[in-house]
């Protein structure tokens, strides 16, 4: 069971860390990729060396941290965590490496987001396990070269196309994941309904999976807004109504649209006539981030057919017309 200090701090990041699976064979879904790593990592442990640096590419939530978790653990590996963001001078990724420990796994998160000296100095590390730090500067500037223990790189990012050709060619396994579909998330649910001590009647998990964008952290953070709601309001009782009437509440709709979702449609028909529009418009519209935008909300849109990516903008679908209650246009898309 989740400890009831976790849980009673309303920590959701504490939670969500405790309800992570610790190995592969927990891991739900993804089925295609786990086979691939898994076999990355036997083969690994067989020859007694580190693995090939992965690459983990997907939208938030998916689990890419959660992987990089297991990976260390079936290597029985330390993990260094860190992101991209973190690593802003190439001294910052010189720190870590030159500490790393022999098989270490170093996990950087949003790896996209690094800066680019620090980016230079990864394709030496990766590839030749070593860095060269650059003492002094213009013309009386050297380079010391220092070596660097054999460790396996695990970068994980939501844009696997901003990343420069060099840093993901020297990946030797990409993994690719996707949304999960309705199953998967149902099993999510049980299991972390077991691990939070939670009764989930089957018809109840189904609801939620349907509202969960096929993604477990929104399947998790669901079940806690149900139980909550189930707490307060029905005993602690969770019910196919309850689970609905509680989502609703929190304004996830039948279809698992949330308020960016919503928000993203409303104003592509409302202010655009359904589009095509560009991102950056479409996202000042609605004061967001167009990576936000494009990241969080897009894929999920596209994938229920509601939104289109076209070479002229974002385009809003005849069903989107449907799902906000309006008529389409005679020339709505799709
Ligand atoms: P990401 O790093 O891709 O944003 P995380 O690895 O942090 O996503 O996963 C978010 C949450 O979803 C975690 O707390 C974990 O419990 C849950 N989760 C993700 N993938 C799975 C999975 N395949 N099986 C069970 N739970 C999962």
């Amino acid at each position: 069971l989740v400890s009831a200090d976790a849980d009673a701090e309303g920590d959701e990041r504490l939670v969500e860390a405790a309800l992570r699976p610790k190995r592969l064979e927990e891991f739900i879904g993804q089925a295609r990729v786990r086979e691939q790593l898994s076999l990355v990592l036997q083969s690994a442990l067989r020859r007694n060396r580190p693995p090939d640096h992965v690459l983990m590419s997907g939208g938030p939530g998916l689990g890419k941290t959660t992987l990089a978790l297991i990976i260390a653990t079936e290597l029985s590996a330390p993990i260094r965590i860190t992101s991209g963001p973190a690593l802003e001078r190439a001294g910052d990724l010189a720190a870590i490496l030159s500490t790393l420990s022999e098989g270490e796994v170093l996990f950087i998160d949003e790896i996209h987001r690094m800066a680019r000296p620090a980016e230079e100095m990864l394709y030496l590390a990766m590839e030749d396990f070593r860095v060269d730090i650059v003492v002094g500067k213009g013309p009386g500037a050297t380079a010391i070269p220092l070596e660097v223990a054999p460790f396996t790189l695990v970068g994980a990012t939501t844009r696997a196309g901003l990343l420069p050709a060099p840093l993901r060619d020297r990946f030797g396994f990409v993994a690719h994941m996707d949304f999960y579909d309705a199953g998967e998330l149902e099993r999510v649910l049980h299991r972390s309904a077991a691990l939070l001590g939670l009764e989930l009647p089957g018809d109840a998990a189904r609801e939620i999976a349907g509202r969960s964008r096929g993604t477990p952290r929104i399947a998790n953070r669901l079940l806690r807004r149900v139980r909550d709601f189930a707490e307060v309001r029905s005993d602690g009782v969770v019910t196919r109504d309850v689970a609905a009437a509680a989502l609703n509440l929190y304004e996830v709709d039948a279809e698992g649209l949330d308020r960016l979702d919503r928000a993203v449609l409303s104003a592509l028909l409302g202010k655009f006539g359904g589009g095509p529009v560009g991102l950056s418009t479409l996202a000042v519209a609605i004061g967001e981030e167009p990576e936000t935008v494009e990241v969080v909300a897009e894929p999920f849109l596209v994938r229920q057919g509601l939104l289109a990516r076209t070479p002229r903008g974002r385009v809003a679908t005849a069903a989107a017309w449907v799902h906000l209650g309006l008529t389409p246009p005679p020339d709505a898309f799709g």
